[in-house]
Parts: structure tokens; sequence; C-alpha cells
């Protein structure tokens, strides 16, 4: 007979981290307020897998959102963090390693003629609207309704992420000062883009692989058109490939679509799970920074020698022939049968999957929001209790890694099947 898994010391723990932490956690999506009940509290992971501190086992879909995409613990990233950290943590000074990521992100990304790496997402979009605010002269920015770009104070209007799960499309503590700056328009929709001033705008940004209010895709044309007025009217296309970068092809969107930004955010993937993020792209744009231009920008651990180590470890393996191949196989084999077994308004571009409990086409944030999130919520229990961890909210992704195996898809398709007949 199966043990009904127990979760006492998560729930012990639960109850201590919620006397330290805001809400119980350090960043709002970990606290399952989207699915609702008690978030696990993971003791270790390996390839595929996380182990609670209860000892519960899960196949892993959330690969610490995003970066996790060789599995977690791989033996040449713990490697190489070990290595430098025997050589010391942190320098201050710059260091080799620094190069050779900049040698692998650039080999990838041809639009990025110079680089800065930061320490996360955030600071890489943050940094990259001030950089072309500084370039343009202009104020102005545009982005998309449900697209998330960190939490810096200008991208937080109608962003998606946690916004999403929280229903709460502006946080409290933007000036609305920042936020008139901030221009938003609708996803997808080519009329739009011709009501805007262009000549004011400093910058586009859109995520070309839109994966942070469920996955949408973008019609054809669309990142096209984008390219084409900003650069009729000199502002700035600042593509987020913070998701997409080395996930969706190694040379992310840019790569798999044929198309050339003037500034380029990446994060996640590229330090292998250490805390990292990088900005880049024309080198006359970037050269607009200190210690060469007026535009400021610095960071104490920025360019780390143990978070470029894991990036180093990660982007040398991902740059293995067939990987992508074998990613997108595999990846195949999972969404085709997910499709069929979860219903839904299933999407998927390769490694990233979702699945919106919708009978509406979606296209944008409007439609991604008739999802049915209670039937979401019950269906993540459902295939948690079964094993299978899903990202605890209905506007977040699926993403697969290269550790998953055959085996795991077929428990994770078996599990499904259970856990549609609950709803
Ligand atoms: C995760 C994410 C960010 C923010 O990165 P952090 O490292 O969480 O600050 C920015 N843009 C996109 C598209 C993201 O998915």
């Amino acid at each position: 007979m199966e043990m009904t898994p127990s979760h006492q010391y998560s729930e012990k723990l639960w109850q201590e981290a919620l006397q330290h932490f805001p809400g119980g956690v350090n960043s709002p999506v970990r606290a399952f307020r989207g699915v609702g009940g008690t978030p696990f509290f993971t003791q270790r992971a390996k390839g595929s897998r996380l182990w609670d501190v209860d000892g519960n086992e899960y196949i892993d879909y959330v690969g610490s959102w995003g970066p996790m995409i060789l599995g977690h613990a791989h033996p040449q990233v713990v490697r190489a963090v070990q290595e430098a950290a025997r050589d010391g943590t942190s320098f201050g000074t710059p260091n080799p390693r620094e190069i050779r990521l900049a040698q692998l992100v650039r080999e990838a990304f041809p639009s990025m003629q110079k680089i800065r790496f930061v320490n996360s997402g955030t600071e890489a979009t943050m940094s990259a609207i001030r950089l072309a605010r500084g370039f343009t002269k202009r104020d102005k920015i545009l982005k998309f309704e449900g697209c998330y770009h960190g939490h810096a104070d200008a991208l937080l209007v109608k962003a998606g992420s946690g916004g999403a799960t929280f229903d709460v499309p502006d946080s409290a503590g933007v000036p609305a000062d920042f936020a008139r700056n901030t221009v938003t328009l609708p996803l997808n929709d080519f009329a739009a883009l011709d009501t805007v001033n262009w000549r004011e705008i400093a910058c586009v940004i859109i995520e070309p692989v839109p994966a942070n209010m469920g996955l949408i895709l973008l019609k054809p044309g669309f990142l096209e058109k984008l390219r084409k007025l900003s650069r009729e009217s000199g502002a700035l296309l600042i593509l987020d490939e913070v998701i997409s970068g080395f996930r969706v092809a190694r040379g992310g969107a840019q790569e798999l679509f044929g198309i050339q930004a003037d500034l380029t955010t990446l994060g996640k993937i590229i330090g292998g799970g250490l805390p990292v993020g990088a900005f880049g792209g024309r080198a006359d744009i970037m050269d607009m920074l200190a210690p060469t231009g007026p535009v400021y920008q610095a960071g104490t651990l920025s360019g780390n020698p143990l978070a470029m180590a894991a990036g180093i470890a990660t982007l040398e393996e991902l740059s293995k022939s067939d990987v992508y191949g074998k990613l997108e196989r595999r990846a195949t084999n999972l969404g085709d049968e997910w499709k069929k077994v979860v219903k839904g308004h299933s999407v998927r571009l390769g490694s990233l999957f979702c699945t919106f409990f919708t009978d509406r086409e979606v296209v944008d944030y409007a439609s991604a929001k008739t999802s049915d999130t209670k039937r979401y919520a019950k269906f993540f229990h459902a295939m948690l209790e079964r094993g299978v961890y899903l990202a605890p909210s209905q506007f977040e992704v699926g993403f697969l890694s290269l550790a998953h195996t055959e085996t795991d898809i077929e428990e994770t398709l078996r599990a499904a099947v259970e856990a549609v007949k609950t709803l």
C-alpha cells in the first residue's frame, strides 16, 4: 500500500519562515499563493529531480524558473564552482573567467558586440533601459502588457509573473511620475503599434518569447514590425532574452526568428544556477556606459568568479553538438501527449510549455486571464501529489531540461492522466 506523503517538516519550517520573511518567502511566487497550500522546502536536487526535507521526490518542471537547462547539480557545473571557490570567491578586480563567459555569450549572440555582466535579470533590464535613455536622450519607454522584465520601477507597469499571479499589475511604491514614462500596449496588436509617437520613445522592450503570463507566441511579423518602427524612429529595440536566451535556441529568439536587437538582456541560464545577468549590444551604445561614457552602472559582485564559472560550464555543455535537437525531441514527446491528455489551450515552444484552462485562443494578457485558475490549482496539486512539480501559478511556464529522461516523461504523462480525472 502506498503511504500518503508526509509534509511535516516542510510545514514546521513554513511556520518559522513566516516569522522571518514577508509571506514566508524571498520571492513571491514561491509562496504558492496562486495555487493554495504550503510550499515544500527543498533539501537537494539532482538531474530532473527535487527532494524535499520530508524525503518526498518530485520530477521538477520549474528548474529554478529557467536556469537549470542541464538539470540540477550537473557534474561539470558543480566541479567548476568548486574549483573557482578554491581560488577565492570574489576579487573586485577583472578576472579571466569574465572573458571566457563573454566569448561564449557573444558567439551565440552576434548582436552583442559588447557586454556587461550584472547579478540578476532585473539589474540587466534596469540598466539596459537607463542606457537606452542615456543614448537616445529620450525618457519614454514602451513595453507590453503581461511581459515581465524584472522588478525595476519603470518596468513594473502591467507586468506579468508574480504581478499576474497576484493580480497586482502595478506595484505600490512606484511613483506615478515614473510610470507615466512607461507606455504599455497589448501584445500581438499590430494596429496599436501605429498609435505610438515613436519619436519620443527611448526604447521598446519585449520578451520575444513571452513566458511570464504563461506562454504566448508572438504572431509572425510582430517582432519585425517592432524592429522596423524602432529603426525608423531612432528608438532602441531591447529583446529581453532572460528566459529565451540559450533556451529556445543557443542564440535565443534572435537566432530562432532571425532578428537583431540593439540591446539584449540575459540571465537565468547564463549563470548556471548562480546569480548572473548580462546586457549587451551595439558597441556605440554600450560605450555610453561608465567608465567610457556618462551612463552610470556598477556592481560589487558583478563578474563574480563563481558565477562566471557556473555560466561557462553550462554554456560549454550547451555548445556540444545536437544539444538543442535532443531537447526538442524530448520536448516533442512530452508536449504531443501532454496536449492530448491535459487539453485546455496548450502551448509549447521548444522546452517551454504551458496549458491555459480556457476555450479562448490566448494571444495576449487579457486572453491569458480568461484561464480558469482554480482548475489550474487543482491540477497543480493533483500532479504534486503524484510527484510532479509544475509551476505553482497558471501564469508561469514549464521548463524541460536535458536531464529529463524518457522515463521521467512517461511517469509525468501517467500522473497527468490521473490528475485530469480529479478535475
Ligand atoms: C526572470 C526574468 C527577469 C528577471 O530576472 P531576475 O533574475 O529574476 O531578476 C527579467 N526578464 C525576464 C523575461 C524574466 O523571465
